[in-house]
Order: structure tokens, then sequence, then C-alpha cells
């Protein structure tokens, strides 16, 4: 027997899977709520004008493609940290912060969760019931035993903000735990500032390592009010680490542009970590890739472009607002009588939309309305054409 006729069919992957039954559903009206992806109004994905305007930059000043250094474009680290902690930040000037490109915000993650299997094998890692599906596979797959910790109240639509808290005062001293900066993944809701002092007051009375995930930072409420939250936990003379993603917030997400930064006790420290962390890439592949972080550093380091970029990001997070609210009403309207205002109190590009997976099968199979089995849609699929279409075929199989 050959070693390779030994492997097994994998499963394929859920959300992946739901896009490839899109593709051959022949219904006219189909409408793909299933993708993590901002779409336009039109329905298309954007290219950012920012984004065009860098590559015509660096179009006219065409260079060679050298290895870039395996931590990546010292002045892509540099803006991400300051987009992060604040650019005149004590803790950025002070150099405490040890900053990495990373393929992706799932490339910060990996990276950051090989560097704490090395230096801490037995902790525990916990995670958002729900949360994002690649956390658990991820931190899995970097040997780490995976827990959750409660967040998603489905009776009163909201967060087991109680529950959550338990578990976190009562999670063993080096627990890793992966927080949603902003914007969570599934389920829309945030926790409260308030909310947030109690987490860190018990990520710092019980010795908890806190790892947030900030992969929709400007898609809540704005870049500096959804990186509020850092602050708290810098202000709280916390160390921690956040995996950043430019994928949504520049509509970059085939370049795969991340970061890992981790927030260090002080430059020392921050430069110990640092060679640590340029390991954990230099054997897994070497050194980033160039283009994506030479766009996203050309933007975040010209005023210009770093103006329209905020402006064009705004566009996308108010397009969101306003398709939250006009569902609630296209809902209304359809005849739905619950109340659905929770749908405009979540935040982000997700809604955990409280319907059945029956529901969300009859959707698809009847409607061409796909959705992931959770309930999860993604608002930032919905635009003027759609929208009506869909509250319609909800009304239909509530
Ligand atoms: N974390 C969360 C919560 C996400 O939703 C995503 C993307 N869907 C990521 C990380 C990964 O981002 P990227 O595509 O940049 O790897």
């Amino acid at each position: 027997m050959s070693l390779l006729s030994a492997v097994e069919m994998a499963p394929r992957d859920p959300i992946l899977g739901l896009n490839e039954q899109f593709a051959a559903d022949t219904n006219p009206a189909k409408v793909n709520l299933g993708v993590g992806v901002y779409y336009d109004d039109e329905g298309k994905l954007p290219l950012l004008k920012c984004v065009r305007a860098a590559e015509q930059q660096m179009m006219e000043a065409p260079k060679a493609r050298g290895y870039l250094p395996i931590d990546g474009i010292a002045a892509y680290d540099k803006a991400v940290q300051g987009l992060v902690f604040g650019a005149d930040s004590a803790v950025v000037t002070g150099g405490r912060v040890a900053t990495v490109q990373a393929i992706g915000g799932t490339g910060g993650l990996k990276i950051g969760a090989d560097f704490l299997k090395r230096l801490s094998p037995d902790a525990q890692v916990l995670i958002s019931d729900p949360s994002w599906e690649n956390h658990r596979a991820l931190f899995t797959n970097a040997g780490f035993n995976v827990g959750t910790y409660p967040y998603y109240d489905a009776e009163n639509k909201g967060i087991n903000f109680a529950g959550m808290i338990a578990t976190l005062r009562a999670a063993a001293p080096g627990t890793v735990v992966v927080l949603h900066a902003c914007c969570h993944n599934p389920t829309g809701y945030d926790i409260t500032p308030e909310q947030w002092a109690q987490v860190i007051d018990a990520v710092k009375s019980q010795g908890l390592v806190a790892f947030l995930d900030m992969a929709y930072q400007g898609f809540g409420n704005g870049i500096a009010e959804d990186g509020a939250v850092i602050q708290q936990f810098v202000d709280a003379g916390l160390d921690f680490f956040v995996s950043t993603s430019f994928s949504k917030s520049f509509s970059l997400y085939g370049e795969r542009v991340g970061a890992l930064s981790v927030l260090c006790a002080s430059k020392e420290e921050a430069t110990r970590v640092l060679s640590q962390l340029k390991i954990v890439i230099r054997t897994n592949y070497s050194n980033p890739p160039t283009h994506g972080a030479q766009v996203v550093a050309t933007v975040l380091n010209t005023p210009e472009l770093r103006a329209m970029w905020e402006e064009e990001l705004a566009g996308m997070r108010v397009r969101i607002k306003q398709m939250r609210v006009a569902l609630v009403e296209k809902l209304a309207a359809a005849g739905v009588d619950l109340d659905l205002s929770f749908i405009t109190r979540q935040q982000g590009m997700f809604s955990y939309s409280g319907l059945t997976k029956p529901q969300m099968e009859r959707l698809r199979s009847e409607f061409g309305v796909y959705g992931v089995d959770s309930g999860r849609i993604c608002v930032a699929a919905l635009n003027s054409r759609n929208i009506e279409y869909v509250a319609a075929s909800i009304k239909k199989v509530l």
C-alpha cells in the first residue's frame, strides 16, 4: 500500500461549499449572503480609489522585487502600529510594540499561535461561542487545546455577558483568550466599553493572555472608535497580542495583507519577542510578499491617499448601516411582525438573523437566498436591488 492511498478525504469548507452551490443555482433572482465580503450597491467587489492611486504611483516608479526583510516592509509595520496603537502613543514611540507583516489577518493569528505554543505549550486557548470558523482550527493546528467562552445569547438576541465574564474569571492563569476587537464574526454583537473594562479586569486578575483579533477596524463605528478597545488594554498596563487584517478595510482580500503586533513590557523585551516572531516566519514561509503591503503602506503614509481611504472606508461602513435599517424596514413592510431591531444594534458585515437551519435551507432551495445554516447573513452583500427580494423571501420562510 502506498503512503498516499491512506489519505482520507477532508470535509469541505462549509462556506466555500455554499459558494459552489450558489454558482450552480440557476435561479436568476439568487442572492449570496453567505460570503464574508463587502460588495457595493451595484453588487460588485470594490477596487478602492486610494488603492488605484497608490498602484499608479508604484507603477510610475517601478521597483525590482527583492526579498523583503522577514518582518516585512518597515514603513508598513510602522503604519500598522500607528493605526492600532496611535502613531504618537507612548508604547509606539517607546519601542514597546513588536510588529510583523503577515499574510492576511489569518497569517497574523497563525504567527501568534505558533509563537505562543513555543512559549507556553500547555496553555489552553478560549474562543467565543460561536466564533469565526477558522479560530478553532487554526489554534488546534498550532497544537492547542481549544475551548470556548459563552458569547451569543440566542434567546435575548444579544450577548451572554454574564456567562462570558464568569468563564474568564474561572480560567486558569496563562489561558490565551481570543477576543474580537470589533464587529464580532459571526454574530455582529460587540460588547460595550464598560464590559470591556470587566474583561480587562478578568484578564488582569487571572493572568490571562489576551489575543485581540482586529479584522474589521473601521467597519463598526470608525477607525479610532473601533480601535479604542486597544487603548483600554494599554491603559490597564497589560501585554497583549493584536492581529490586523486589511482584507476588508482596503478591499484587498486576495493580496493577503495583515499583521501581528505584540505589546511588550519594554523596548528590550519587544526586541527579543520580534527575534522569535521572525523565526516563526522564517521557518514557515521565509518572508512576506511585497505588493499588497506596499499599497497599504503608501496609502497610510501619504496624507491625501489616507484621507481618501478614510472616506472610502466610511462609505462602506455607512452603506452597511443603511442596509441594516433598510432590512428591518423591508421586513416590516413585508408583514413580519417580530421585533427585529437587534439587526441595527449589530456591527460590521454580519448579522445573526435568528433564522433556524431549516429556514436557512428553505431560503436557499426555494428562493436562491444563500446564508450560513447558523442564520448568519452578510449584510454587506445586500443592496438596493436585492433587499426587497431578500425581505420577501425571509417573510415566506418565517
Ligand atoms: N478574523 C476574523 C474574525 C475574520 O472574520 C477574518 C476574515 N474572515 C479573519 C480573521 C481573516 O482575515 P484575512 O482574510 O485577512 O486572513
